[in-house]
């Protein structure tokens, strides 16, 4: 409470998806910032009428979640800045606004339980399927996780929809009492779900289902463009919509021309949002970046910079770890492109895997080969978003010394669940409590794979003594070349461990 760190009390701690040494990272907060966000969600509408009018006359659907909160050692909550605003009275008792009319009742937002909240919130989406006209989520992944998810699911929500009762998996008692007013038994609509569902070819089911929809709401860019192709497959090729750029320590700004294509989105940044600095990045020399700061005022088009920021809670000053690269001015408020999250390897959902976390994952894993004499001799890694949800690929180079005993299926199944349980508490919760990732792959290939790779590498101009594997690959030859090399695929059995409490 000392006012030499803060003039204002911090109100919570927000808890960030960038974590350090393994667990999210903590962010003090003042109750003004709810203010703050506040606004800047405010001018969204506004600036989306400007190019999509109508949205007044129908109903967004979006699936909106809050995850586990935990109390620290002083009695404050730590928790995502989302649960925070989503359990705030800013949005629990927000007024009515046509522009903003959810299907998504406050009970089925606000249920812990990610199973019973996306259950419910399809099944309002569902019964106001006319009314839709608008479809999202936070990020690519969430929508797409609410697509298979109607996928495994669609036959109870049809027998809901017929008998006008809720699924017995359904015990929250608010969703109870408000699914009770929004359940009638409709055969015509039950009928409509289960023909469109029930049919093998799923491209274009979100305009199927939600014929009246003009737009998807969900952030695409970033490590979110992977899903791009997904997301035009069952949507056909519908606008997608990057409203805003924003993150636990600070919510940065909006995208003023919300209809552009997601490879030229541009982020406004609100200047009264927090104090802006900007650290010159070299694109082509990234550790050569100066360390000379540079002012909000100052940047200059086409330069690239990672974002630093001082918040209103205190004596706060961090670096984002995003590189952004400005593309204009609206006004004097410079716009920026998001070009990358620093040192990320791997990302599926909200998680952020360097190389640091991979590489100690690989040696915790391996151990579990000692006992077969058998070591990785290199490996490397893929984000794999063909399913849903996607899940983390590793391919193994093994050195088995002695054949005749080899590890067997069974201890590469340990050794995914080796990998999961090193990796950080975001990515933990992604598998156990979200269900936004699926589980690891690790992928045996040829002995000589990685050879091959490196000649592949040279054959297109690498230098061999400056060849380096890379640890995370995504070039289509190179991943054919992998996957034509694979002995056997092995998953992780179990969900690695998680609790919302800290390890340490
Ligand atoms: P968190 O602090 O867990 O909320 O994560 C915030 C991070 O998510 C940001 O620093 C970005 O790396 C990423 N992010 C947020 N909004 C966007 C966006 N519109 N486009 C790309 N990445 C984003």
């Amino acid at each position: 409470r000392s006012p030499i760190l803060s003039a204002h009390p911090i109100s919570e701690f927000l808890t960030s998806s960038g974590t350090s040494a393994g667990e999210r990272k903590l962010m003090p907060t003042i109750r003004e910032e709810l203010d703050r966000r506040q606004l800047l969600y405010s001018l969204l509408m506004p600036v989306m009428n400007l190019y999509m009018p109508g949205l007044d006359k129908g109903k967004g659907l979006y699936f909106l979640f809050v995850k586990s909160e935990t109390k620290t050692p002083g009695g404050l909550l730590a928790r995502p800045v989302l649960t925070s605003y989503y359990k705030s009275d800013h949005f629990k008792t927000r007024a009515f606004d046509p522009y903003n009319v959810y299907t998504s009742p406050n009970e089925a937002i606000l249920c812990p339980d990610s199973f019973q909240s996306m259950y419910s919130q399809m099944l309002c989406g569902l019964y106001e399927r006319l009314q839709v006209l608008r479809l999202g989520a936070i990020f690519a992944s969430g929508l797409l996780r609410a697509i298979r998810f109607l996928q495994l699911n669609w036959r109870e929500l049809a027998h809901d929809i017929r008998t006008g009762t809720l699924n017995l998996k359904i015990s929250d008692s608010d969703i109870k009492s408000c699914m009770a007013r929004v359940l009638r038994p409709d055969q015509e609509l039950a009928d409509f779900i289960e023909s469109e569902c029930s049919k093998d070819n799923w491209e274009r089911i979100i305009t199927r289902i939600w014929p009246n929809t003009k737009y998807l709401e969900v952030i695409v860019t970033g490590a979110m463009a992977q899903y791009i192709p997904t997301l035009d497959y069952y949507s056909g090729g519908l606008p997608k919509v990057c409203t805003m750029y924003a993150s636990s320590e600070c919510y940065f700004g909006l995208n003023l021309n919300p209809m552009s294509k997601p490879s030229e989105v541009s982020y406004t940044i609100m200047p009264n949002m927090a104090y802006f600095e900007f650290l010159p990045h070299d694109p082509n020399s990234p550790s050569a970046g100066s360390d000379k700061l540079v002012d909000l005022v100052d940047v200059e088009v086409g330069k690239e910079y990672e974002l630093v920021i001082t918040t209103y809670a205190g004596l706060c000053r961090y670096r984002v770890g995003d590189i952004l690269r400005v593309t204009g001015f609206h006004n004097s408020a410079p716009q920026f492109h998001f070009v990358r999250r620093k040192n990320v390897l791997l990302s599926i959902d909200s998680d952020k895997t360097d190389e640091a976390e991979l590489q100690s994952a690989v040696e915790n894993a391996s151990k579990l080969l000692n006992k077969f004499n058998t070591t990785v001799v290199e490996y490397t890694s893929y984000a794999d978003t063909k399913t849903i949800p996607g899940h983390y690929v590793i391919y193994w180079e093994l050195l088995v010394k002695d054949p005749t005993n080899a590890p067997t299926k069974e201890v590469l199944e340990q050794c995914c669940l080796a990998m999961e349980e090193s990796l950080n508490s975001v990515y933990r919760q992604g598998r156990v409590e979200c269900n936004s990732i699926g589980a690891l792959e690790i992928r045996v290939v040829k002995n000589g794979t990685f050879e091959e790779l490196m000649d592949y590498a040279i054959s297109r101009g690498a230098s061999i003594n400056q060849y380096k594997v890379p640890r995370c690959v995504n070039f289509t030859p190179i991943m054919e070349l992998l996957d034509s090399r694979v002995l056997s695929n092995h998953f992780s059995q179990s969900l690695p461990h998680w609790t919302p409490e800290r390890r340490r």
